[in-house]
């Protein structure tokens, strides 16, 4: 199979699905004459809620207040708006894996709060709870679990620290849609709010796009304030309104961060794939599973028996035996047509993050050892049977080896 290989465009890493529902409602919202926040914004706050909703939370947990689900025009500004209604600013400490994006912590910052990075599990990539429990000072007012490539993190143990320090707990789930814990989805359990992300990347996406869900009506309400500008009432309500409408008040310097109706449009109909997608993600995952024995690789544990992990990553880690490192990995895979990306640069090690707790790469061993060996491959419910064949192939071919050579001769 190495000769000759046939031609095959580049495959990317990452690849949206956008259906023709999807192009219609947008088309629709552009017709209707409301294209920023309104009615569509509305129905897909309804439909997530009831999306996480339908499904029986865990159990023996008694009757929780309803769920209330903000759209927001991304997991940052979602990030941020819930931090900010539980009340985090200067002089509180905010604890948070090293091992993600830098928008998990940097919307500490913003509020003038300070982040507190720790290790990770080096099994599942996800907060190492007795490393959280050791973090704490009495400065610590909040923790944010990221439920890492859509594995949930070991919310039973961190709710638990958080309960016993008397500490709010932000889901940072830009991964996790739909990912469950313990038998309930990740947006339905016992922390004070929960965020996804519909980046162009992510499990649904709408663009650009986030959501916060939250049990605490008080929470909920500041966040709708501060969303938009802290003004108690929204342009669609002001608009619509039947009786003279032009009045508001503004109670509090808020920002900009609604959805829009034209990117809530591509998110209903996203949403209602949401199931399926990760069926094929898991497909997909399983698929490699097996074709990716026998490597040198480090597999991404799967969820736990009866558990949905979402699948937005597929980040395996090369072992000692590897015959190369992880950079000339990635070279290898590109030359033979096969995009690749790494999650994450751990923070520990960007200068901004380093610099202002000097941080070292000791006090995040396995984080670190993971970064130097991870590489991400191409997962997405648009990639065929044949395209993760041929994804499997070029591992191998990248592992073998000769596997420069086969690359370099590649089309
Ligand atoms: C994508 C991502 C975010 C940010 O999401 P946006 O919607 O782009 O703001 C935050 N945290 C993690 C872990 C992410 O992967």
């Amino acid at each position: 199979m190495n000769e000759a290989l046939p031609f095959l465009p580049f495959l990317p890493f990452a690849l949206p699905d956008i259906g023709e529902d999807e192009i219609a409602e947008v088309v629709d919202t552009l017709r209707s004459g409301w294209v920023t926040t309104g009615p569509k914004a509305k129905r897909f706050e309804q439909d997530f809620s009831a999306f996480l909703e339908a499904r029986p939370s865990a159990k023996g947990q008694p009757a929780l207040p309803a769920l209330q689900a903000i759209a927001v025009n991304s997991a940052t500004a979602g990030l941020h708006l819930a931090l900010e209604a539980l009340g985090i600013g200067p002089g509180d400490e905010v604890i948070t894996t090293t091992h993600t994006f830098t928008a998990t912590a940097e919307v500490v910052r913003y509020l003038g709060a300070d982040v507190v990075l720790v290790d990770i599990d080096p099994q599942t990539l996800t907060i190492d709870p007795a490393r959280v429990e050791a973090a704490i000072t009495p400065r610590t007012r909040a923790l944010i679990p990221v439920h890492f490539g859509g594995l949930a993190a070991d919310m039973g143990a961190l709710l638990a620290i958080a309960e016993r320090h008397g500490l709010k707990v932000v889901e940072d789930a830009a991964h996790a849609l739909p990912t469950t814990y313990r038998g309930a989805l990740v947006g339905t359990l016992a922390s004070d709010a929960t965020v996804f992300s519909f980046y162009a990347n992510k499990t649904i996406t709408t663009g650009e796009g986030g959501m916060v869900v939250t049990r605490h009506a008080e929470v909920a309400r500041r966040i709708k304030l501060m969303r938009l500008h802290g003004m108690n009432r929204d342009a669609f309500d002001r608009f619509t309104a039947t009786v003279p409408s032009w009045y508001y008040e503004v109670v509090a310097p808020g920002f900009k961060y609604n959805l829009t109706d034209i990117a809530a449009a591509i998110g209903i109909h996203q949403l209602k794939r949401a199931q399926a997608f990760c069926e094929q993600r898991a497909r997909i995952a399983a698929h490699y599973a097996k074709g990716l024995t026998g490597l040198p690789l480090l597999l991404p544990p799967p969820a736990p028996a009866g558990e949905l992990h979402a699948w937005h990553l597929y980040v395996v880690r090369l072992t000692d035996d590897a015959p190369i490192g992880r950079d000339a990995f990635i070279e290898r895979l590109f030359a033979l047509g096969i995009g690749a990306s790494v999650h994450y640069i751990p923070l520990h090690l960007h200068p901004y993050w380093r610099d202002r707790y000097a941080l070292r790469p000791e006090q995040f061993a396995h984080s670190q050892r993971a970064y130097e060996r991870t590489v991400s491959l191409p997962i997405y419910p648009r990639m065929s049977e044949a395209d993760v064949e041929r994804v499997a192939a070029a591992v191998r071919t990248a592992l073998a080896a000769d596997g420069a050579l086969i690359a370099a001769g590649a089309p």
